[in-house]
């Protein structure tokens, strides 16, 4: 298999098959019999993340993304904090970029400091800085392939080669950009996460997360999983495995369609910003154009018009948090997704109150245009 859409389909399928059945059950059973002669290796046991669900799941993932091997959690901050948590103790320090997706920067910045975990934020788009932040405990650097919610793409080769240059484990969180548009592991990334509660579900029902690694690091990062107790349910991974077969069908529409709209934005009296890297204007078109094959489907922007209201005149997307999935959905980031942060933070991070973040569904891209129209027409 070479192609990521027989393998969305296919990868790490068990054969035979469970009675013949085409669709992978769901294996509902928290405990499996001992097999003879087993020890407490062989134990099997939907908190060890080894169900058939779990073990399929895994591979398909891995196999999508360019990995080894694969595990899923509970959430995508399941799969951040027990992967960072993996590979820091006290008295290590990290490099985080400064714009991240709003759990992951409070928990790096509020929650590893009470674990004796240190960090520097890093812009990631400026490599020669990163040097100075560098301390003799520094084992860490962790990015986002496109930052939430300015969608900011990092100097992607930069950061594995300041990792290998430094002995640090290079992370990124590859929710926005997808398998699809980019494989991190593929450039020499050391760990890729997900929520998979977004583009790899894409169906807004779940909430699940993902971790892809060299096989050793998924074993050691597991173990910890097994402890923290961040484990899948069966039912949610047949149904993140449902979701999976139309990833690619689901992604390459949105990227499509997030473009136009992105561009009719960019044209829109009422916008003053538009934030995505598939518009020849922005900062990082470049660099997205480099490394991606798609540039996604989320957008933000910012608008001259009362922002809230703008929302309450839209018919099709929903006014709700989360992303990825086949529902449009539209938020304004500093209420909702980075309210945890300070109004001096959200100022460095440059959230204004005037930003929104979309999330383009598979809905017609016309119709989102002409409801976008409408609800600026309508103020
Ligand atoms: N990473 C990114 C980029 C996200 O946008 C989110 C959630 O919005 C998460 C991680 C956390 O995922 P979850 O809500 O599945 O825990």
């Amino acid at each position: 298999m070479k192609n990521i859409e027989t393998k969305l389909i296919w990868s790490g399928d068990i054969r035979p098959r469970v009675h013949g059945a085409v669709s992978l059950p769901v294996f509902q059973s928290s405990t499996y019999e001992y097999s003879e002669g087993g020890s407490y290796d062989d134990v099997r046991y939907i908190r060890l993340n080894n169900t058939p669900n779990h073990i399929v799941l895994g591979k398909r993932l891995a196999d999508i993304e360019g990995a080894e091997a694969g595990l899923v959690t509970t959430s995508g901050m399941a799969a951040i904090t027990t992967t960072l948590l993996t590979y820091l103790k006290a008295g290590d320090h990290l490099l985080a970029q400064n714009i991240l997706y709003g759990g992951t920067y409070d928990f790096i910045t509020k929650n590893l400091p009470e674990y004796k975990i240190t960090y520097d934020l890093i812009e990631g788009s400026k490599p020669d800085e990163w040097k100075k932040y560098l301390k003799p405990s520094t084992k860490v650097i962790y990015v986002e392939s496109i930052s939430n919610p300015l969608m900011e793409v990092p100097a992607l080769n930069e950061v594995v080669k300041f990792a290998k240059e430094n002995n640090l484990v290079s992370f990124i969180d590859n929710t926005f950009a997808t398998p699809v548009n980019f494989r991190p592991p593929e450039i020499g990334f050391d760990i890729s996460l997900h929520s998979a509660t977004k583009y790899l579900n894409g169906h807004n029902d779940i909430v699940a997360g993902a971790v892809l690694a060299k096989a050793d690091m998924i074993e050691k990062i597991k173990h910890n999983l097994n402890h923290f107790g961040g484990s899948l349910d069966p039912h949610a991974c047949f149904l993140l495995q449902r979701g999976l077969k139309t990833l690619a069908l689901r992604v390459r529409y949105q990227n499509e369609s997030a473009l136009k709209i992105a561009g009719f934005l960019e044209t829109h009296k009422s916008v003053s910003k538009v934030n995505y890297p598939g518009l020849e204007s922005s900062p990082y078109y470049k660099q997205a154009s480099r490394f991606f094959e798609g540039f996604g489907g989320m957008i933000s922007f910012e608008v001259n018009v009362p922002p809230e209201k703008f929302i309450k005149n839209l018919e099709i997307p929903a006014y709700a948090p989360s992303l990825g999935g086949a529902e449009s959905l539209i938020i304004l980031p500093a209420k909702t997704s980075h309210a945890g942060l300070t109004d001096e933070e959200r100022k460095k991070t440059r959230i204004n109150d005037n930003l929104i973040r979309l999330s383009v569904g598979v809905e017609s891209t016309e119709d989102i245009i002409d409801d976008i129209k409408q609800a600026f027409e309508n103020l």
